[in-house]
């Protein structure tokens, strides 16, 4: 097993990607913290893991509240001890033109990707540092870390911006042997894509199904969705490398959207 009894804390892991990294990380037999703003949907993804022999801890936290991040990384250090990976990965998309985008949606979407991994990260590296075993932070970007779409400008704004805060982690903690690195799918079908279809052929004036082809899937190199799964392996690399020799990069994993 690559993550045995590794404390991993898993933000927005009561759903799509997150919840496939928890459950791979669990096979692996990690102790999985699902940290999400649905209580409800934590605790029972939780209770569903370790119905399958796993470790598992539903906590209720809405990553923009530094109040919240602290307590819930608090709960999760006194039930599976110090911190050993973070996936910093909640978030949410909401697309409009930038002259019809409203501040407050705006603010909105920085708080949650960017806030929420600013505090995530503060508390997990605390808890790292004190153990002194090291540890791995994962950030959840997007092929928009690197390239820009129509409708997303807080979106993309908020995903280039984790890699100057994976950057940064990677050299502050690299003599704690605490690694950073950022993973950047393509479209991966789960509520968060499932929600935007509509919204964009609506917005863009064409059906759901040329969304899909003509606009999430035209510069992948066979027309496919990348997989939660394909997402948690890359994870999990991350998280189980031996070394600080992978530290600082931004992995793109789109099937071939975008090349680097
Ligand atoms: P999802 O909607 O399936 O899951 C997101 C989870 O985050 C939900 O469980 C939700 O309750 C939780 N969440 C939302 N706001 C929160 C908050 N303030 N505090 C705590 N939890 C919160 O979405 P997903 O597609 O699995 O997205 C996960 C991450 O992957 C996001 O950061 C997203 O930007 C990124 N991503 C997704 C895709 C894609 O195509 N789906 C592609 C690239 C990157």
């Amino acid at each position: 097993m690559l993550l045995k009894d590794k404390h991993a804390f898993i933000t927005g892991s009561a759903s799509g990607i997150g919840r496939e990294i928890a459950e791979v990380f669990a096979r692996e037999g990690a102790k999985v913290v699902i940290a999400d703003l649905n209580k409800e949907a934590a605790d029972k993804t939780a209770a569903e893991f370790k119905a399958k022999g796993a470790q598992a801890l539903g906590v209720a936290v809405d990553v923009t509240s530094e109040e919240q991040v602290d307590q819930a990384v608090k709960a999760a250090t006194d039930a599976f001890g110090p911190v050993d990976i973070l996936v910093s990965n909640a978030g949410i998309q909401i697309v409009h033109p930038v002259e019809e985008f409203s501040f407050s949606d705006w603010k909105k979407m920085l708080a949650i990707h960017l806030d929420g991994a600013f505090l995530t990260t503060r508390a997990a590296l605390k808890s790292m540092y004190a153990s002194g075993r090291g540890g791995s932070v994962i950030y959840m970007g997007s092929v928009h870390s690197k390239e820009a779409s129509v409708l997303k400008a807080p979106y993309v704004t908020a995903k280039h911006g984790l890699i100057g805060l994976c950057k940064t982690v990677a050299k502050e903690g690299a003599k704690h042997n605490v690694r950073a690195n950022v993973i950047c799918p393509g479209f991966v079908r789960t509520p968060l894509v499932d929600k935007q279809i509509p919204e964009q052929a609506k917005t863009l004036g064409i059906s759901e199904d040329d969304v899909i082809k003509k606009v999430m899937l035209k510069e992948t190199v066979d027309g496919e969705f990348t997989t939660t799964d394909d997402v948690a392996q890359v994870a999990l690399m991350f998280a189980s490398f031996p070394t600080n020799a992978l530290t600082g990069q931004s992995l793109v994993v789109s099937h071939g959207w975008f090349m680097q």
